[in-house]
């Protein structure tokens, strides 16, 4: 552990020190607290609605409904908000920062993990931190190396790294007052999720279920960084005792040498609730490592606690309930969707309820104090499971959605019928809204697949990984990709409406006491529903999309809406084929803050499509491009894009001026000479043939986009 040393001192602490402790001493050291910027405590948060023009914590309060309490902003003048200002931030990589905003502060992150403090009400940088990430740490990001925000907590603001570190940054100043390491050296741990803090404790998840560790909450000493508890969403090796008796439950779910395969996964990335009355930490399980139970867990057993919702005592980590989603999973059906707590009147009895919007597809109300299923219902298409049996709480499952007879296609799939990008609801209208979305996959085992500490351990064949070339096939599969903004009823367990979008992967939502939803697209713009019925009010033309969770404020009397916009995560990465332009590299994310009569203009990017140089002549024999393509699908598909069409914030190969230089490509990919770009060896699963046969590949993919652009040179 670094400790820097600097502990905030508050005036008066010690002349009161000599008094009796009284009512009145603590309301003085309080008020002393509030003096400095991020003075916020387990009261203030608790208390969280007494300042509706603050958002003080991740989802604005400890039910995390991502509710603002402002109305200034509504249906009525909606029309006349425009930019107040905006902040660029310092990489073009994915943005899924959620803003904090206390005492006219707004502390936001960005990819590879830096901390800004901005003046809320102009966008001055006030400080910035960098941890420096070492981009080589980009290659365990399965997802983009984005961050989703910080904490804030006594003067201090707390935000993890992506390679893994916990950071308590001196409000005033940025400076670190203490940094701890979360994640074990050597193995494909990452953070990309906010912290939380209650009781005096920061908690933090980690993700990497994708290249197999063993995922886990850690929850430190807000003053000192110091361990208080750690929970493993997985069992370890069977033959030895378990950690707790919560374990000793779980190993009796699990076959197979998970165990031996980097853990099993689990990974807690994302989602978090706390509940003060209880004192309980609520927390969303990852996916299974790897995908394929077969290969897990021998295709046996529910696989305790993955893709589930596990509460503990905040205080000791100590278990208390869990709700499996996914049991057995065998989908990358993470469960780390959005947790919003409310209290809700369901068969005429108040219910203190638990809900999420889980990737596979089914919206689910649970009772919060003992974790039991309410109701489940499918939000989006589900063709894995037909329905959630009420009294078990366990999916009906259909068809043969574990691709035990070979390949499978599933809806939803990893993608998530509701990935990362926040739900928000809203105790007005009692609806919840879903960034929702149709994206299926094909899913098929790996024949072939041996675990490698540091890569993709999915054990799923990679064949499946490339989508069609014929451009017929290649539209009907962009066609059978739908987005859609859907209001849920969890009363009723039904959709209340829904609002169709481009394409899938749209933003987050926020709901306001103004009776509005905001939500960014794919399509570059930020909008605005109303909240009752999805009538459509409000559309900026923002260039980008906007994909974070929307949040409010308010600063002398003015309300403000603030979003994270920017190219990058999962969908930006490996989905290029489906946006169907190339953009030359995309610009740096963004902070934009609205405010009604805001007159800021946002400098439109150059998005001139840039055309595929000529390749270099194809010399190889066919199995040798079939050889690289395999090899590209299993190694290289995860950064850079599907059929080797980038989307832009990480290079697009057919564009490479190496593809004629075989020396020079390979001293790339076995030699690492762009190690300090993010573009790591890969020699020790690549040998100089692969890696031709790799570069064969690419230059058939950019002969093929060379000729859509040149149908006359191609004899077409
Ligand atoms: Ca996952």
């Amino acid at each position: 552990m670094i400790s820097g040393g600097s502990k905030l001192k508050f005036g008066g602490w010690r002349g009161a020190a000599i008094l009796s402790v009284s009512a009145a001493v603590l309301a003085l050291a309080a008020c002393e607290q509030n003096k400095g910027p991020a003075s916020v405590d387990e009261a203030r948060l608790v208390a969280a609605d007494k300042e509706p023009g603050a958002w003080m914590s991740h989802g604005r309060t400890y039910s995390e409904q991502r509710f603002s309490p402002l109305e200034k902003i509504n249906a009525s003048n909606i029309k006349d908000v425009g930019l107040a200002w905006q902040f660029q931030l310092s990489t073009n990589r994915g943005v899924e920062v959620t803003p904090i905003v206390v005492d006219g502060v707004m502390y936001v992150t960005s990819a590879w993990s830096p901390v800004y403090a901005l003046n809320a009400k102009t966008g001055e940088l006030l400080w910035k931190y960098d941890p420096e990430v070492p981009k080589e740490t980009g290659k365990f990001a399965c997802c983009d190396v984005a961050n989703r925000g910080v904490a804030v907590w006594k003067g201090r603001v707390y935000s993890a790294t992506l390679d893994g570190r916990l950071v308590a940054l001196n409000a005033k100043t940025g400076k670190p007052d203490w940094i701890v390491k979360t994640t074990p050296d050597g193995m494909p741990y990452t953070i990309t999720g906010a912290p939380r803090i209650a009781h005096g404790k920061v908690f933090i998840g980690n993700g990497g279920s994708e290249y197999g560790v063993r995922g886990y909450v850690s929850a430190y000493d807000a003053e000192t960084g110091k361990l208080a508890w750690r929970f493993y969403v997985t069992p370890g090796d069977p033959s030895k005792p378990q950690e707790n008796k919560a374990l000793e439950m779980a190993v009796k779910t699990w076959s197979g040498d998970w165990f031996k395969q980097g853990g099993g996964g689990g990974s807690p990335w994302d989602s978090m609730s706390y509940d003060p009355e209880t004192n309980t930490l609520m927390f969303g399980t990852g996916n299974g490592a790897p995908w394929d139970r077969v290969k897990r867990s021998a295709g046996k057993g529910d696989n305790l606690f993955l893709s589930s919702i596990v509460a503990v005592d905040a205080d000791t980590g100590a278990y208390k309930w869990h709700y499996q989603t996914t049991p057995g999973d065998d989908w990358d059906f993470d469960s780390t969707q959005t947790l919003i707590q409310a209290d809700l009147t369901i068969d005429g009895k108040p219910r203190k309820v638990v809900m999420q919007a889980a990737k596979n597809g089914f919206f689910y109300v649970i009772d919060r104090t003992d974790g039991k299923l309410i109701n489940a219902h499918n939000f989006v298409t589900t063709n894995w499971a037909t329905a959630i049996d009420p009294v078990s709480g366990r999916p009906i499952e259909s068809g043969d959605p574990r691709y035990t007879k070979g390949i499978s296609l599933v809806m939803p799939s990893g993608f998530g019928g509701h990935n990362w990008h926040p739900m928000s609801f809203s105790p007005k209208t009692g609806l919840a809204y879903i960034p929702a979305q149709d994206v299926p996959s094909a899913y098929g085992s790996d024949d072939h697949y041996a675990y490698k500490n540091g890569e993709w351990n999915v054990a799923q064949n990679p064949a499946l990984n490339t989508m069609p070339t014929d451009k017929k096939a290649l539209a009907a599969v962009k066609n059978s990709l739908k987005g859609k903004l859907v209001a849920w009823d969890p009363i009723a367990g039904k959709e209340a409406w829904h609002v169709d979008h481009k394409g899938p992967w749209n933003g987050g939502t926020l709901a306001t006491a103004g009776g509005l939803v905001f939500q960014g697209t794919i399509d570059g713009h930020f909008n605005a529903y109303d909240a009752s019925n999805g009538k459509p009010l409000w559309s900026q033309d923002i260039y980008t999309a906007a994909l974070a969770g929307p949040m409010s404020y308010e600063i002398d009397g003015e309300q403000y809406v603030a979003v994270g916009a920017g190219f990058g995560t999962l969908f930006y990465i490996i989905g290029g084929f489906a946006l169907d332009q190339h953009l030359g590299v995309p610009e740096n994310g963004r902070i934009l803050v609205y405010k009604i009569g805001g007159k800021a203009v946002l400098p439109k990017p150059n998005l001139t499509k840039i055309p595929v140089p000529q390749p270099p002549a194809q010399t190889a024999s066919a199995a040798v491009v079939a050889t690289g393509q395999m090899k590209y699908q299993t190694y290289c598909v995860y950064c850079h894009g599907y059929n080797a069409i980038g989307a832009g914030v990480i290079p697009d190969l057919r564009y490479s001026g190496l593809l004629g230089d075989s020396k020079a490509f390979k001293g790339v990919v076995l030699g690492g000479e762009r190690k300090s770009l993010g573009m790591v060896s890969f020699a020790s699963v690549l040998n100089d043939a692969d890696a031709d046969a790799v570069r064969a590949y690419l230059i058939q993919e950019a002969g093929r986009a060379y000729a859509d652009e040149h149908p006359a040179k191609a004899g077409k």
